[in-house]
């Protein structure tokens, strides 16, 4: 049998496996990815889109602009089909973007194939057992790893959570989906349609970009959603499910014909109890599955890749204690579980009857006032995120603005000085006022000026800090001037380093 080591190995090569991947090979950490599928193409479309504080997280590692160039950007945070505007949030990408799962993946896979990253592809891990020093994975084919830390980031049937035996508990499905891509025969009515049953829709696949625009174009596949009369059908739904789906709905399937992909999803929310065990993680889909309604899941999985990735890394690196992994799932639970909530309610306000559309125009005419509106669409598009990391400054637990800088090489953007993944000490007083040398290698400190309003989503202003100590996944842990004192406690807590 061939074992081979590796810092960390991660189970799953989907969005959040790739940005995780990416995070550990920027902190120099050996991670390898295990993915069965034999290439990065994915079958049907899947998630549609990136919400502003993802899009703003790949800025931080100097990657959005190969997504934003290839797709559309848009008002795309919704409530349960209500369009909630964020371009007046103070952040350089207020807006999402509309832009395919496959090739999401295909530009991620394309940034973590610039690091070192080893990738072992049409291979399947079939178990995992874990000791005090490591992680024995086992492989389809018969071979096997051995790993310091396993991350499942093997989706919402994760083998890893199960072989781990972490529980996911939640609710189980009260509406089900078919969508699939399949040529048609006839001519349906394209768009969205609504009836007793449920939400059904025809749409256009083949678009082009045309002066900034999506265009859709006659011909070729067409993507189908139906909303199936009963829930809790098993096994993988076949052309025939989709024709009878169809005709109950419309009296006719269309002629659909020659799929390349069908699938069924649901509105079960489950989530797992704890993101750990051991020397066992867990990351997107596989820690949590919901509707996707608001379009959340790929955008929660990366961001749990940020938070967890340099994490991680210190851990392996013995930089930090192995306590550090147990403020991943602080933080990150509770986000996924307000995800869960949100979604759940979508599912009850997208319901078909006369009661529920009159609730629905009702919230619809309170999310019309400013500050609803705005508190929502912080949630839906991840800009307000606030990690529970102390009391004192607003910017405690939250993202760091992406303010201009003006520093004594020029002018610079905060969030390019994230792109590497470090930690930075931002010091907006007199120049040379922090001092940190010994911890000098692991702690970026940068004096700057900054004239900018400081001003945050929902909250609006905030007072100007005279110093902010900001992690790799660009949330803020430590603010303020240089004589007060909780800065080197800051940096103990997170980053390892003993107080000077
Ligand atoms: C119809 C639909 C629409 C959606 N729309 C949106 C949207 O608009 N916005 C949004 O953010 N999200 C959306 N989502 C959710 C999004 O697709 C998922 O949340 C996202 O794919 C999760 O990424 P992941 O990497 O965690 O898991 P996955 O994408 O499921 O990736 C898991 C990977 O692990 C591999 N794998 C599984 N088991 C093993 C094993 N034992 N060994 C090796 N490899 C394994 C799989 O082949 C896969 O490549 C939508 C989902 C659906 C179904």
């Amino acid at each position: 049998m061939h074992t081979s080591d590796h810092a960390v190995v991660i189970a799953g090569c989907g969005p959040t496996g790739l940005m995780l991947a990416g995070e550990l090979a920027l902190a120099g950490v050996d991670a390898a990815i295990v993915e069965r599928r034999p290439n990065q193409e994915l079958a049907g479309s899947r998630a549609g889109g990136l919400h502003a504080r993802t899009i703003e997280m790949l800025d931080q590692r100097g990657i959005a602009d190969r997504f934003l160039s290839e797709g559309q950007m848009a008002q795309v945070a919704a409530f349960a089909g209500v369009a909630l505007d964020i371009s007046d949030f103070p952040t350089r990408h207020n807006y999402g973007l509309g832009l395919w799962q496959n090739h999401i993946e295909r530009i991620l896979a394309g940034w973590v194939a610039e690091l070192a990253v080893t990738i072992h592809r049409g291979i399947e891990v079939t178990g995992i057992a874990q000791d005090d020093t490591g992680v024995d994975v086992a492989l389809s084919g018969g071979g096997a790893l051995r790993a310091r830390y396993v991350v499942g980031c093997d989706g919402g049937r994760s083998l890893i959570r199960k072989a781990a035996g972490i529980e996911f508990p939640g609710w189980d499905p009260s509406v089900s989906n078919l969508i699939a891509e399949v040529e048609v025969a006839g001519e349906p009515t394209w768009g969205v349609h609504r009836d007793a049953v449920g939400v059904h829709g025809f749409g256009k696949l083949k678009y082009e970009i045309r002066d900034g625009e999506v265009v859709y174009l006659d011909g070729g596949p067409a993507r189908v959603m139906v909303t199936e009369r009963q829930v809790g059908s098993a096994g993988e739904p076949t052309l025939r499910d989709l024709s009878e789906a169809l005709i109950a709905i419309y009296g006719t399937d269309y002629g659909i014909h020659s799929p390349t992909w069908i699938s069924r999803f649901t509105d079960m929310a489950r989530q797992a109890a704890s993101y750990r065990n051991g020397r066992v993680l867990l990351a997107g889909d596989a820690a949590h599955v919901h509707y996707p309604a608001g379009g959340q899941g790929l955008n929660l999985g990366v961001q749990d890749a940020v938070n967890l990735g340099w994490k991680l890394a210190q851990v392996v690196k013995k930089t930090s204690p192995e306590s550090l992994l147990d403020t991943y799932h602080a933080e990150r639970h509770p986000v996924a579980a307000r995800v869960l909530r949100h979604t759940m309610a979508q599912v009850a306000l997208l319901r078909t009857d006369d009661r529920t559309d009159a609730l629905r125009e009702t919230i619809s005419g309170l999310l019309g006032i400013d500050e609803p509106r705005k508190r929502l669409a912080a949630e839906m598009s991840g800009l307000g995120i606030h990690y529970e990391l102390g009391d004192g400054h607003p910017l405690i637990g939250r993202r760091m603005p992406d303010l201009d800088l003006a520093t004594a090489n020029g002018p610079l953007r905060v969030y390019t000085l994230l792109h590497e993944a470090r930690p930075v000490l931002l010091n907006l007083g007199d120049p040379g006022g922090l001092d940190v040398t010994p911890r000098a290698d692991r702690v970026r400190v940068v004096d700057a000026k900054c004239d900018g309003m400081w001003e945050l989503p929902v909250l609006g202003a905030v007072t100007a800090p005279e110093a902010v100590l900001i992690r790799p996944d660009g949330y803020v842990a430590w603010v303020g001037d240089p004589a007060q004192p909780g800065l080197a406690d800051a940096l103990t807590t997170w980053f390892g380093l003993a107080a000077a």
